[in-house]
């Protein structure tokens, strides 16, 4: 063990090689999975990445990619048994190029992605991936997830926003594929088998990522609605009045509001009365801040006279705007307000989405009366985080999430599938969903991704124990 020590402080120089004090990337952002690495190895190129993993290919070792080690599903932290090595992309975090003609900015894997965001804004470009964790997670976690987040509705997954990648294959060579290229069709698209991967089939170094026209305008409504359905029929009365420009519709219960107000109570509903489903939606203009102004009225004025909704507030400024989006980002912490809950982050058609809701909800308070639903998520996309706090009485937090998390994963699960959705919409497996999902891919799905697996990574040592 010691002389794998040395020989990664030989590639890397031994203060990148660290030994002690390694909670930070041991521990998942969570604090779900608690592991215990050999060391954490910290290379400052795409060479010394190849060579740690070369040296690691020769002896066996285990490797766990890892970059802002904000993932929700345990994918970036080591086992317990203190023989993986995590390598930890988060000195690679140059900038390396912007593009304005091409619109592509050519990026190495620790960047952290609201640096890309301001880098792309100084140019005068729109870098859309946006996520609550944008000042510490960084773009090979996004791209090895295939992040979603807040604007997927009009810009895509990061997957639609990455056109080239450079990763270090398990055996230690170096596939260079950092093309900027929008049309390229020579045979298999390699990149897109290592977007959403997490770090199973090899580390991203760099990449070439799309940007966008900067907004000119932006505007941001807080909408009070009667129901699920209803937040549906404004998306399709929104998307006939303002077509692309809208480019986030998150969707909130009224419980959510209810645990946000418990948690800080500053945080409240800006609406004079309470509602039982809101809508938070960001609109953007790359040209006319006026004509978007008065469209987004006339749109959301129509939606109250036709009693598709019952209330609204538009944001006047930038600062109000951030408050707003306050509520929605604080969400995923304060629900710890009534202990710790089981999480889901599914996706469902769109069009499905209430009806799904309806069902689950019954499935789950006819298993457990007076369960709690903490409800929100990215309805424009179709992903809901349907969190499930236990009743008020009955349950302690360590008994509802010990003993009742499996059976309420499958209740929520089946019932996902049961709608054609995905119990993973855009956290990934990692180890969390790694043998849930097992019941929901078929054996021959299953059996092309072991394949793949087995053809880049046979001895098995990059991430091993995640995803599948
Ligand atoms: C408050 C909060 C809000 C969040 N909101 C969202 C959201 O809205 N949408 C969303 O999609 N996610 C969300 N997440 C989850 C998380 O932030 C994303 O999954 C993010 O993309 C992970 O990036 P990271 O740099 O932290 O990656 P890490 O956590 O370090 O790693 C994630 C996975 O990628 C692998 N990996 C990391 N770097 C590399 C690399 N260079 N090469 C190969 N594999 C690698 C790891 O092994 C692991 O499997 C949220 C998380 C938090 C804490």
């Amino acid at each position: 063990m010691t002389a794998t020590i040395d020989a990664l402080a030989a590639i890397v120089g031994a203060p990148h090689v660290l030994v002690h004090d390694l909670d930070a990337y041991a521990n998942d952002w969570r604090k779900k999975y608690r592991g215990r690495p050999l060391a954490v190895v910290k290379p400052g190129s795409t060479e010394e990445v190849a060579a740690v993993v070369r040296l690691c290919h020769a002896t066996g070792t285990a490797i766990v990619p890892q970059a802002g080690n904000t993932g929700l599903v345990g994918g970036g932290v080591p086992d317990a048994s203190g023989a993986q090595v995590v390598v930890n992309v988060s000195r690679m975090n140059r900038v390396l190029a912007v593009d304005t003609t091409n619109n592509t900015m050519t990026v190495e894997a620790g960047c952290i992605l609201q640096h890309l965001q301001e880098t792309a804004a100084a140019h005068g470009r729109l870098f859309p991936l946006s996520l609550a964790a944008e000042g510490s997670c960084e773009i090979g976690g996004n791209i090895s997830t295939n992040a979603g987040g807040v604007q997927v509705l009009r810009y895509g997954n990061t997957r639609e926003l990455v056109l080239g990648l450079e990763v270090v294959l398990p055996s230690g060579e170096v596939w260079n594929g950092l093309k900027g290229l929008r049309k390229d069709n020579t045979g298999y698209d390699l990149k897109h088998l290592f977007i959403g991967a997490e770090g199973t089939l090899g580390i991203v170094t760099r990449a070439v990522v799309k940007l966008f026209p900067a907004p000119a305008a932006t505007q941001t409504a807080f909408i009070g609605l009667g129901s699920a359905a209803g937040a549906l029929r404004l998306l399709d009365h929104m998307k006939g009045a303002l077509g692309e420009r809208i480019t986030a519709f998150e969707l909130i219960s009224a419980f959510s509001m209810n645990v946000l107000e418990r948690f800080n109570p500053a945080l409240r509903s800006p609406l004079a009365a309470p509602h039982a489903w809101y809508v938070l939606t960001d609109l953007a203009d790359s040209r006319d801040a006026l004509a978007l102004a008065a469209d987004v009225e006339a749109a959301l004025g129509g939606a109250l006279e036709a009693g598709i909704i019952d209330d609204v507030v538009l944001a006047k400024n930038e600062g109000e705007a951030r408050r707003l989006w306050d509520l929605r980002e604080t969400l995923p912490e304060a629900q710890i307000v009534d202990g710790r809950n089981i999480k889901h982050d599914v996706s469902i058609p769109i069009s499905a989405i209430a009806d799904f809701i309806a069902a689950v909800d019954a499935a789950l308070e006819a298993a457990y009366p007076g369960v709690r639903p903490v409800n929100f998520g990215h309805v424009g996309d179709g992903n809901l985080h349907y969190n499930v706090t236990r009743p008020a009485a009955g349950y302690t937090e360590e008994a509802w999430m010990a003993d009742e998390s499996a059976r309420v994963n499958r209740i929520v699960h089946d019932c996902v599938h049961r709608f054609n959705g995905s119990i993973s919409a855009e956290h990934g497996l990692g180890q969390l969903k790694r043998d849930e999902i097992r019941r929901y891919k078929s054996e021959t799905e299953l059996g092309v991704m072991r394949a793949i697996k087995a053809a880049l990574d046979p001895k098995g040592i990059m991430n091993p124990g995640k995803v599948i």
